[in-house]
């Protein structure tokens, strides 16, 4: 399979009153065709960073120091500002976290997608316009009617689904989501992510899902990507994430802080401690005053990511071995 996104050694910085931060630190990492690709992370650990470093959106105080981002072997910074405008939407898309500012309250459903449309094709007709936005409304499976309706008249888990039909109106390659379902309750939640596969099993695009929330992302997605502290520390199949045992300790956090059903009660565990205030990281590993098994190199030494058996991890309890102990 061909890749999709190519990201080589990135790095993004925030200038802030004290220096510069280092909000993602040399971050790779591929995803090839029609492939669900996850990444997750604490608040502060990078990964929307990463989204809007992809999706060239980054603003302000914010940049990108170091690296490249390749979409369909294209180099997303080498493109001219035109070019750029071209590539939106119809290589790469991205669904924001909230529908609401996504979305435009004075303007319908079809003008949305028409505007969608037209903003690449200028001279689509208005019966090929309101053709597409009738089949983009059946993929997200809502009705018909709600062409005329304006953001306010849908529930929420109706407007995240139109901001997915907008996504894919232009059939990218490749479609960004940033916790799309985070402002949603549990039960819609679920059902937009079913829908999410099924819509992608059915019109086949790349997909770089972010979230908080590891176990959720896991059953959507073949890989994960675990970030901390602006750094991926393990990459890995989502079923070998599944199982615990022989991972990075953030990520056997992670696991363990999913709610488990025992006899007659849910347990929740979690990681101690705080997430890295970047300004501040520690030394060496950035995990190491959260990590049960960190010794004095870790305070010292940064552990890069390497290959461990059927995964990559950064820590150096795994280094040089195939078959790690500790667990
Ligand atoms: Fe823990 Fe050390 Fe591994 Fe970091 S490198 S995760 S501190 S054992
Ligand atoms: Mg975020």
């Amino acid at each position: 399979r061909k890749p999709v996104l190519e990201i080589e050694h990135l790095s993004v910085a925030y200038d802030s009153p004290r220096g510069p931060v280092q909000a993602v630190n040399d971050v790779s990492l591929a995803i090839y065709e029609e492939e669900i690709v996850g990444l997750v992370g604490e608040s502060g650990s990078g990964k929307s960073t990463m989204a809007y470093a992809i999706m060239r959106l980054l603003k302000g105080v914010a940049y990108v120091t170091g690296g490249s981002i390749k979409i369909n072997g294209k180099d997303v910074y080498g493109l001219s500002k035109q070019e750029l405008r071209a590539f939106r939407w119809a290589e790469m898309a991205m669904v924001f976290q909230s529908a609401m500012s996504a979305l435009n309250p004075v303007m319908t459903v079809e003008q949305q997608i028409a505007d969608t449309i037209r903003s690449h094709q200028k001279n689509a007709s208005s019966a090929e316009i309101r053709k597409r936005a009738e089949e983009l409304l059946d993929l997200v499976r809502i009705d018909r009617k709600h062409l005329k309706s304006y953001p306010h008249q849908l529930s929420g888990g109706m407007k995240q689904r139109v901001v997915i039909a907008i996504a894919i109106c232009l059939k990218p390659s490749l479609v960004i989501m940033d916790e799309p379902t985070t402002a949603l309750d549990v039960v819609v939640q679920r059902s937009i992510l079913d829908q999410i596969q099924e819509i992608q099993r059915e019109v086949k695009f790349a997909i770089l899902f972010i979230s908080h929330d590891f176990s959720l992302v896991s059953e959507l997605a073949s890989r994960v990507a675990i970030m901390y502290a602006g750094r991926v520390v393990e990459l890995a199949g989502s079923r070998r994430l599944r199982v615990a045992g022989e991972h990075h300790p953030y990520t056997e956090g992670l696991l363990r802080a999913i709610p488990r059903l025992t006899a007659d009660d849910v347990v929740i565990e979690g990681i101690p401690g705080n997430p890295p205030n970047l300004v501040e990281l520690p030394s060496g590993c950035a995990f190491h005053p959260r990590c049960a098994h960190a010794t004095e190199r870790c305070a010292v030494e940064e552990p890069r990511l390497q290959k461990t058996g059927q995964a990559e991890i950064a820590c150096h309890l795994f280094q040089g071995r195939e078959v790690p102990q500790h667990v």
